[in-house]
């Protein structure tokens, strides 16, 4: 069995409103790809994990398409 984000795997949605004006925030992707931008120097066990959040959660950064205000959301891994 393998643990598998279900937003990255397309089986699942979630909405997340926006705090600053309450539109529909869209899903930006992986936060692990943003850090690939900021960070090449880094290997990737270190940038492959996020700021310490647990291996069976990924990280997405939310963002709204309104105001532009961004927000990461741990998704629980789920076992197929
Ligand atoms: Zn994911
Ligand atoms: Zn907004």
């Amino acid at each position: 069995m393998d643990l598998v984000c279900p937003l990255c795997n397309g089986f699942k949605n979630i909405e997340v409103s926006c705090m600053v004006c309450g539109e529909n925030m869209k899903d930006g992707g992986l936060v692990s790809d943003y850090y690939d931008d900021y960070s090449p120097y880094l290997p990737i066990s270190i940038t492959s994990r996020t700021d310490g959040y647990p291996s069976d959660q990924c990280v997405h950064l939310f963002y709204c398409p309104e105001c532009g205000k961004d927000k990461r959301i741990a998704i629980q891994k789920e076992r197929v």
